[in-house]
C-alpha cells in the first residue's frame, strides 16, 4: 500500500492532502513532492499550522510498471469496495480514508502530449474550491466533467474529487503538464507551495491569486479498437464544426458537433478508454 509521509504543526489548522501518482506513469506530483517533503525535513520550509499530509505515490504497483493503472483506472474507481477485486480497488479503500480525513485535497496529473499547456479540473465549482483554484498557477482550468460522465454512462467517474466532494471536502485536481516535462514538476511544485502558504501549513507569504479561463467540456469519445486521429492535435486546440477530429477503429470518422476546443487527445488511449474530450 502506499507510503504515507505527515507533518503535524501540533497547532490547530487546516488538514492538506497532496496527492501524486494516482496514475503510475506521471512522475511531476511525485517528484515535486519529495523535493517539498526534504525541505520540510531539512527546516528550509517551515510549518506554520495544521497538518500536511503527502502520498508521493499513491498507485506504487502500477508508478514501479510505469503504467497508467494496473487492473483498472484508479481515478474511476474511487469509492469504497466492500469485496476489493482489484490493485486499484483496495487502494482507493485506503485512500477514500485519507481524503475523508482531510480538509484540502490536492491531486497531481501529467498529460500524454509534449508541449501540454497545464490545467486544473474544477468538477464542482464551490466557493471553496474556486478559492483553492485562484492559488493554482494555471492559465486554464475545466469545468462539466462530473455532467459528461453523467450522460455517458459507459464509463463510471469515481474520481478523488468527486469522492472529496461526497465527504463535504475542498478539492481540485492539476494536470501540471506533459508528464515527462521539468516544466510539469515545476506547476506540481508550486500548486503545492501555494496552496499549503494559502492555508497556513506553511510559514510564507500568501501566494498571488490568478483566474484562469474556464472551458466547459460538453463530451468525451471512447476508443474502439485501433484508431487514429486525423492531426496531431494538442490539449485545448480549437477545432470548428463539422472538422474531422479522429477515424475510429471500425472506419467510423468522429466530426465536432460545434465550435470549441479540444482536451486531453490521447493518442495512446487503451481500447474501451476515454480517447479524448470536447469543450467550449
Ligand atoms: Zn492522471
Amino acid at each position: 500500500m502506499f507510503k504515507k509521509y505527515v507533518f503535524d504543526s501540533g497547532r490547530p489548522g487546516c488538514r492538506c492532502l497532496i496527492l501524486g501518482a494516482v496514475h503510475g506513469n506521471e512522475t511531476a506530483g511525485t517528484l515535486a513532492q519529495h523535493e517539498i517533503i526534504n525541505r520540510i525535513k531539512s527546516g528550509s520550509l517551515k510549518l506554520k499550522s495544521g497538518k500536511i499530509t503527502f502520498i508521493p505515490v499513491v498507485n506504487e504497483a502500477a508508478r514501479r510498471q510505469n503504467r497508467r493503472f494496473v487492473d483498472v483506472n484508479l481515478n474511476r474507481v474511487i469509492c469504497f469496495h466492500p469485496t476489493p477485486q482489484n490493485n486499484e480497488e483496495k487502494i482507493a479503500n485506503e485512500l477514500i480514508k485519507e481524503i475523508a480525513d482531510c480538509d484540502v485535497m490536492l491531486d497531481l496529473h501529467s498529460t500524454h502530449c509534449p508541449k501540454d499547456k497545464a490545467f486544473a479540473f474544477i468538477d464542482y465549482p464551490t466557493a471553496d474550491n474556486l478559492r483553492l483554484l485562484s492559488v493554482i498557477p494555471v492559465n486554464e482550468a475545466l469545468a462539466g466533467w462530473p455532467a459528461i460522465y453523467e450522460k455517458n454512462k459507459s464509463i463510471d467517474n469515481f474520481c478523488t474529487e468527486k469522492y472529496a466532494r461526497t465527504c463535504g471536502k475542498t478539492g481540485l485536481t492539476v494536470e501540471c503538464g506533459y508528464h515527462k516535462s521539468p516544466q510539469a514538476v515545476a506547476v506540481a511544485k508550486n500548486s503545492i507551495i501555494n496552496v499549503l502558504a494559502y492555508f497556513d501549513n506553511l510559514d510564507l507569504p500568501k501566494p498571488a491569486t490568478t483566474a484562469p479561463r474556464i472551458t466547459t467540456l460538453d463530451s468525451f469519445a471512447v476508443k474502439h479498437g485501433t484508431g487514429h486521429f486525423c492531426r496531431n492535435y494538442k490539449h485545448l486546440d480549437p477545432v470548428a464544426k463539422g472538422e474531422v477530429i479522429a477515424v475510429d477503429g471500425n472506419g467510423k470518422p468522429l466530426t465536432a458537433p460545434a465550435d470549441g476546443r479540444i482536451i486531453m487527445p490521447n493518442p495512446d488511449a487503451a481500447d474501451g478508454s476515454e480517447w479524448f474530450y470536447l469543450g467550449h
